[in-house]
């Protein structure tokens, strides 16, 4: 048996399904994707970030004897040419995306391919209903799951034994090609992306004491930060929940980030039952959205008139980074008050999100218009001023990103408008009014669930 092992979002040797089930000759792999990277800034940071980590995956295969050849351009015609040395299959961590599934029926008319999930803490049908059908409700489908988050240690792939029975296929490995010979510059990481995802749960084990309050203050510093090292598979999530299950507090507090991870679970969950959610709204309300161009760029460019949403989107731009509290209010204001698309939002975050996941991203919008699968109901608008006075009173954050505010009151974030009528600000005009944009979306939207339904 000659095998190809395909790495793409499992970037590590410890509990990664391919390894495990690889038998006899190898040729392990990993492509940079032109038709993905052609798309992408010159100086993406994710780049940079997965450049390094398959530096790294390649020093650790090698130190075990198996070594990584890396590829740039488009896999189906590195598949055709691989398929004339004659290898029998290629095995893969599964994608559920558009773009990747079909990338992978194609290379599968080429070679034989081997899905695995190790990507998930569950294969995307486990956790059906009676019926067989999916659940559409996050509760239930978490309730339904006990008896895997009640366990205290999931059963992890014991890669790297089994690396010690296979064999490299006879192949000349090359160098990994430089950053900038595929057309990309360095960028600059922020810190956390320095850490193996190791360091990054050894830090959290303090964290996660304060993570239950602390979690929706984006001042503070309060949650794992492992949605990038979850992304490309730097660790495991079975790994992640047997090292959190071991950590020193109490059961409520450790069940409480774990549910969190069931949400990334139910997120992809949906998208694969449902993949038309990657394009259309999932509740299959029609809704007239406003879709001025001029707001859009407001938004993205951090000039809403509204210090919080500034802020938030600034420091997106600058850092590639947000907060969970801040997306969902950042969306809400999208969707809700400016009435724009979810679609051009979650495009948006795609572009630079480090911790960009489809499914996540794509379940995480439709959630904030209303549009998908358990989502905020139409009429809970997120007031971004109430907001900000809750969590983050004291203007730490606002202050931190947009320095002209640094020595206003910072009483002024929270009330509508009191920064434009400032006479020592000098702010931009609001695109719209909290009031007249609430109403206009819980119009529109009771229109168009009667409509519907
Ligand atoms: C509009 C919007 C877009 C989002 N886009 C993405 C995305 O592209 N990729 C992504 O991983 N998350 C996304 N999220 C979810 C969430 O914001 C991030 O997972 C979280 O902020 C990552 O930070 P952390 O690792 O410190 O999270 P922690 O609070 O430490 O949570 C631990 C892990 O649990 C998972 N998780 C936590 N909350 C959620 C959630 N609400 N939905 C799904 N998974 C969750 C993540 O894998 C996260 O790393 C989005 C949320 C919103 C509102």
């Amino acid at each position: 048996m000659k095998q190809i092992l395909w790495f793409r979002r499992d970037l590590r040797i410890k509990d990664n399904a391919i390894l495990a089930n690889a038998k006899d000759e190898v040729l392990p792999i990993f492509i940079f994707d032109t038709d993905i990277l052609d798309k992408l800034d010159t100086d993406d940071k994710r780049v940079t970030f997965i450049y390094e980590s398959v530096k790294n995956l390649k020093n650790d295969l090698r130190a075990l004897g198996l070594d990584l050849e890396v590829f740039y351009g488009k896999p189906k015609s590195i598949f055709t040419n691989l398929a004339k040395e004659g290898f029998d299959e290629v095995l893969v961590s599964a994608d559920f995306d558009d773009y990747a599934k079909n990338r992978d029926n194609e290379i599968e008319k080429i070679i034989p391919l081997k899905r695995f999930y190790d990507s998930f803490l569950i294969e995307p049908n486990d956790g059906l209903k009676a019926d067989g059908t999916p659940y559409k409700v996050f509760t239930p489908f978490y309730k339904n799951l006990k008896y895997i988050w009640q366990s205290d240690a999931l059963n992890e792939y014991d890669s790297i034994s089994n690396i010690k029975n296979l064999k490299l296929a006879d192949y000349k490995f090359n160098d990994i090609l430089s950053l900038d010979s595929m057309g990309f510059s360095k960028a600059l990481l922020p810190d956390f992306l320095n850490k193996t995802a190791y360091e990054i749960l050894d830090e959290f084990k303090d964290k996660i004491k304060n993570y239950t309050k602390g979690r929706d203050y984006f001042y503070l510093d309060n949650t794992s930060s492992l949605g990038v090292h979850f992304r490309f598979g730097l660790i495991s999530p079975k790994i992640a929940f047997n090292i959190v299950k071991k950590f020193y507090v109490t059961d409520d507090e450790k069940e409480f980030f774990i549910r969190e991870l069931f949400w990334r679970e139910f997120y992809n969950y949906i998208l694969y039952h449902f993949p038309k959610s990657e394009f259309e709204n999932l509740n299959g309300i029609n809704v007239n959205w406003n879709n001025n161009e001029e707001d859009f760029k407001a938004w993205c460019e951090g000039k809403t008139g509204v210090a919080l949403i500034d802020a938030a989107m600034k420091k997106f731009n600058e850092t590639g980074t947000m907060h969970n509290r801040l997306r969902m209010i950042v969306s809400s204001y999208l969707t809700k008050n400016l009435l724009i698309d979810w679609k051009w939002g979650e495009k948006y975050f795609a572009s630079k999100l480090l911790d960009y996941e489809a499914s996540s991203n794509i379940g995480s919008w439709q959630w904030a218009a209303s549009t998908g699968a358990d989502s905020v109901p139409y009429f809970r608008v997120f007031n971004p001023y109430l907001q900000s006075k809750k969590f983050d009173k004291d203007g730490i954050f606002i202050k931190s990103v947009i320095k002209e505010l640094k020595d206003v009151d910072s009483k002024l974030f929270h009330v509508e408008n009191a920064l434009q009528e400032d006479m020592f600000v000098e702010y931009p005009k609001q695109r719209v009014t909290i009031d007249f944009s609430r109403k206009r979306a819980i119009e529109e939207f009771k229109r168009a669930n009667n409509e519907k339904n």
